[in-house]
């Protein structure tokens, strides 16, 4: 005779799984379900990108601390609409934050880039025209 067992897991990306599985005596057990627990507050990650004045998302850290195990306090500025706030966050809003700023600073990477390649392309132009209508002469350099 066996019995149903209940095992709570909690994975890496935060969420709360439950494995319910049947075990014989003596038996290996027997996964009969598995599923996702909602959790309620603890899954709860905000958005700390968001303004909570005019809605941009775009806000970013002036500042940041540990304060305590995986508990981190920011000071944020909202570039819009000049929004300041101090909160403290958890570990998984903070990396989940982390991540959507590392994608902007990619972003602005690759738009310099193209803006620098934009304005070396026009320079170049500019470089040749004036080599080909004679205007720059070896006394020029
Ligand atoms: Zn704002």
């Amino acid at each position: 005779m066996g019995e149903f067992h209940i095992k709570r897991i909690v994975l890496p990306s935060g969420k709360t799984v439950e494995i319910v599985y049947y075990q014989t005596t003596g038996a290996d057990p027997v996964i009969s379900d598995v599923h996702e627990i909602e959790t309620g507050a603890e899954l709860h990650v905000r958005q700390i990108e968001l303004c909570s004045k005019c809605g941009g998302d775009r806000v970013h850290p002036t500042d940041w601390n540990e304060v305590e195990e995986l508990r981190w306090q920011l000071a944020l500025r909202c570039p819009d609409c000049e929004w300041r706030h101090v909160e403290t966050y958890d570990a998984a809003e903070v990396e989940r934050y982390d991540d959507v700023l590392n994608d902007a600073t990619d972003r602005l990477i690759e738009e310099l880039d193209r803006v620098t390649r934009e304005n070396m392309s026009d320079a170049i132009d500019r470089f040749r025209s004036a080599l080909e209508n004679d205007g720059i002469m070896p006394f020029d350099f």
